[in-house]
């Protein structure tokens, strides 16, 4: 009988173990069935156990003293954790509310033995008796507890033998590499059962590109970016429903590639069952965490050479180590300037989590909402520097937590405190009344004459039901007072307000780790929006506690034309260019006027002025330069036009030359200096190259040039 589907028997007459100071608590019937499908198919069950009730009343509870404990509904019994009701079933008992627990096959529901054994150890401690369909037990008792603890080891052996008879066969046929596994994109499954490439030309094909592509990028991100710009889409065999085996052609993303890249079905191999684990490295509530070995190989079953393969098994470990090798170069370095709200910002436009970037070796950290281009290659979203943020953010802290703000939340919690004072001393009165109530009934039984049978009847009951209702009053107290968050002591207000006096110190020294942990202990989140990608953002602090408040904040941006106020601008300035202003003049006006120019300049002058006017068209630009007529040597190219020829940005190239990499030399001609650089046919095809071979994950001492002529030199 495995899930209870004969009714119970709960004839019998009432055990002489239950006494009445069993009946002054109350009675819980725990309720459960271990999976879904249980659920639906067997409701009867459900229904007997909730007939559990009625045997508790049979026993001589109150019906309002029976607590029934059904959240364990759907959930698998394996283990305690992640069963609420279970654990609350447990507590009651040992916060002594409970004397009788019921179940149908009490030792069937704790299904671990370590629960059970756990839950006889606190029944026993607590007085509570235990009663299924076969009887009541005292868990305190020699003779029951032998019997329980045997009831609890049959049913968990019974479990196990049940798994062990399922899973023996499937890993028999796991072992001979026989059982089906769920194919990866790029594979069919004859009607023989034999597994074999996909037939379709185009799917292979897309594969095997997608396999040359990271033996040449070496990054997920970099194939991605590289799919999604050639439009170039995975092949996916649809696996069920009316075109089941057909062919789709799905966007590439992020996860569906790393899978690919690390399933070792590709690599030819058959794996079967999980690489073994160890429980104290899991995560809690998240199965699969916690693996010991990262090696495939220490699979259950490994087969290599299974199936046909798309790579050879040594590039397969070669792409494992380098996936290692790319999330250790991500996420493994502290970088200098770590960014104070990596973790707390959330985009304004679109919701998702902004991430903190660290380019540059973190000397500039930007926040980026960059998640859609991590994962699908589309643009990014919105970024913006974390320097100013980050500075508004510590205002902001310093300012929660400044004596003042803190003793406003001191004065809060006191008056939080004189309203729970109140309510106690409410409970107090209600839990005094029943038990005047009771002691009345008590008074007037007492009183009845002893022949007056039927009124000392009448009398008895409504004397129980106020004792009935007193024991409720004081369970239930006790519970809203346990819900209720502890008060502060005066010595740990005194220390709060210590801390308050001391924080602008106790900042200034803290690493940034420390002010991270601050700020995250004050805020949930942090919402920004940089408005239409001008100088204002918009920013939202979410509070713990609720509060919320909105900040603005002024951003530095790198043009005029991003300013929110360029419009306006332009306008006043084409005003007073019309006026017969000069250019210096108008820049004095402006700066008198409170126009404040982009970047971290704050003043405007004469130069900006014109270019501002040129640029929005009001005006031609002042004068051009000549380029001088320079003398050259063959092969001999100025930096623009060899950065327009390569192609590649001039600023780079200017470096490069700083660096002595290409051979140049500086002409003066009159009070300016032309640099010409020396570049012939190899070394432009070497610079090419450079520029277009991806950086590896680990940065090479130098480029490797092609040929002997050419002259980059690292
Ligand atoms: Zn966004």
């Amino acid at each position: 009988m495995m899930d209870g589907d004969s009714a119970p028997s709960f004839s019998g007459l009432v055990s002489d173990k239950i006494q009445r100071r069993h009946r002054e608590r109350a009675a819980m019937v725990y309720v459960r069935q271990s999976t879904v499908q249980q659920v639906e198919r067997h409701q009867e069950s459900t229904r007997l156990q909730y007939a559990l009730v009625d045997r508790a009343f049979g026993f001589g509870w109150e019906r309002a003293a029976i607590i029934v404990i059904d959240d364990d509904l759907g959930r698998s019994g394996a283990s305690m954790e992640g069963r609420p009701g279970f654990q609350r079933l447990v507590a009651e008992v040992g916060l002594g509310h409970v004397r009788l627990v019921l179940g149908a096959e009490m030792s069937r529901l704790a299904r671990s033995c370590r629960d059970w054994h756990q839950l006889l150890e606190i029944c026993a401690l607590f007085d509570t008796l235990i009663a299924d369909s076969d009887g009541v037990y005292d868990a305190a008792n020699y003779n029951d507890r032998l019997l329980l603890g045997l009831k609890g080891t049959m049913s968990e052996a019974e479990l196990h033998i049940l798994k062990a008879r399922m899973l023996e066969g499937k890993r028999a046929k796991a072992r001979r590499g026989e059982l089906g596994m769920r194919l990866p994109m790029g594979y069919v499954r004859r009607l023989s059962g034999e597994v074999a490439l996909d037939p379709d030309e185009q799917a292979q094909g897309t594969i095997r590109l997608v396999f040359d592509l990271f033996e040449r990028f070496r990054t997920v991100g970099k194939v991605m970016r590289y799919l999604v710009d050639h439009d170039i889409r995975m092949p996916v065999r649809i696996s069920s429903g009316p075109r089941k085996g057909e062919l789709a052609w799905h966007r590439v993303n992020r996860v569906s590639l790393h899978n690919l890249f690390s399933n070792p079905t590709y690599a030819g191999a058959y794996v079967y069952g999980k690489r073994p684990t160890d429980p104290r490295r899991r995560k809690p509530g998240r199965p699969g965490t916690g693996r010991r070995s990262a090696r495939v190989e220490d699979a259950e079953v490994f087969l290599p050479d299974r199936v046909p393969g798309y790579i050879g098994w040594e590039q397969y470990q070669r792409n494992q180590l380098q996936l290692r090798a790319n999330r250790a170069a991500e996420t493994g370095v502290a970088r200098a300037g770590q960014a104070l709200l990596s973790g707390l910002l959330v985009c304004g436009r679109c919701g998702l989590h902004m991430v903190a970037q660290y380019n540059n070796n973190g000397a500039y950290p930007r926040y980026a909402c960059n998640r859609m281009t991590v994962d699908y290659a589309e643009p990014v979203c919105q970024t913006l520097k974390a320097a100013p943020l980050d500075a508004l953010m510590m205002r902001l802290v310093l300012e929660a937590l400044a004596p003042a703000a803190l003793e406003a939340s001191l004065l809060a919690a006191a008056d939080l405190e004189r309203e729970r004072e109140a309510i106690e001393g409410h409970w107090r009165q209600r839990i005094e009344r029943a038990g005047y109530e009771a002691e009345r009934m008590r008074r007037q039984f007492d009183a009845v004459e002893p022949e007056n049978r039927l009124v000392a009847r009448t009398l008895e009951r409504q004397w129980e039901q106020a004792l009935a209702e007193q024991a409720r009053l004081e369970a239930e107290h006790e519970r809203v007072r346990r819900n209720q968050p502890a008060a502060l002591s005066p010595a740990e207000v005194a220390t709060v307000r210590e801390l308050a006096r001391d924080l602008p110190g106790i900042w200034s020294t803290a690493t940034q780790e420390e002010r991270q942990t601050i700020v995250r202990l004050l805020l949930e989140r942090v919402l920004v929006e940089v408005v239409d990608s001008s100088e204002q953002v918009r920013v939202a602090c979410h509070w713990h506690g609720g509060s919320r408040t909105s900040h603005q904040l002024i951003r530095p941006v790198a043009r005029l034309d991003q300013l929110s106020t360029y419009t306006a601008l332009v306008a006043r300035v084409a005003e007073l260019h019309r006026a017969g202003q000069s250019y210096p003049v108008i820049a004095e006006t402006l700066n008198r006027e409170g126009w404040r120019p982009a970047k971290r300049r704050d003043t405007f002058n004469g130069s900006m002025v014109h270019h501002l006017l040129h640029k929005a068209g009001v005006t031609a630009p002042r004068y051009r330069r000549r380029r001088p007529n320079l003398v050259r040597k063959p092969d001999e190219w100025t930096i623009a036009e060899l950065a327009r020829h390569i192609p590649m940005p001039a600023p780079t190239l200017y470096t490069w030359v700083q660096q002595g990499r290409l051979r140049s030399r500086v002409i003066p001609v009159g009070d300016r200096h032309f640099t010409l650089v020396h570049a012939d046919d190899a070394t432009i095809t070497a610079v090419r190259t450079v520029r277009t071979t991806p950086v590896p994950w680990r940065r090479r001492p130098s480029p490797q040039t092609t040929s002997s002529t050419a002259t980059i030199e690292s």
